[in-house]
């Protein structure tokens, strides 16, 4: 089968690169599979995650937002973070969501929201593709 080149980039530094059969993930337009020969495009992301298909495994990768580009032979993700499955402290991810909850339900008029809502989001995304991770 034909494969794409896919990196996934962060302020950090490169997370992941490998070529592979197909990538899937949330756009803010909705759900995208790319496989290689895709006609060239640039969409934002939403925090969520990336599915790498390669091999007959998936490899998963948390994502937290940023922009999908697309061209024939190359899918690059500039991510403000991404963490590989195999990286996620899950420890961690459930103490985030742990103080996210508690801020949203706090009926105090100093929360920022917003903040906590999309703090909650990163940490449920973590735990997620830690939990569906192969
Ligand atoms: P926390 O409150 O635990 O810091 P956060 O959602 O605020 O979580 P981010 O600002 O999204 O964290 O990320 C900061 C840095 O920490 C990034 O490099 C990200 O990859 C890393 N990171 C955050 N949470 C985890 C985690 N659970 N496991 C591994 N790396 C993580």
């Amino acid at each position: 089968m034909k494969t794409v080149n896919v990196n996934i980039v962060t302020p950090d530094g490169p997370v992941y690169e490998s070529a592979v059969e197909m990538v899937s993930t949330k756009a803010q337009s909705g759900e995208l599979g790319i496989l290689a020969g895709h006609i060239p495009m640039v969409a934002p992301l939403e925090i969520g995650a990336v599915r790498l298909k390669k091999e007959g495994r998936t490899d998963l990768v948390a994502v937290t937002g940023g922009f999908l580009e697309v061209r024939p032979e190359q899918v690059t993700i500039l991510a403000q973070a991404a963490e590989p499955a195999t990286e996620i402290d899950i420890d961690r991810a459930k103490e985030a969501r742990q103080r996210a909850e508690s801020l949203l339900q706090a009926k105090q008029d100093n929360v920022d929201f917003k903040r906590a809502e999309l703090a909650l989001r990163r940490a449920m995304n973590r735990i997620d593709v830690y939990e569906n991770r192969m």
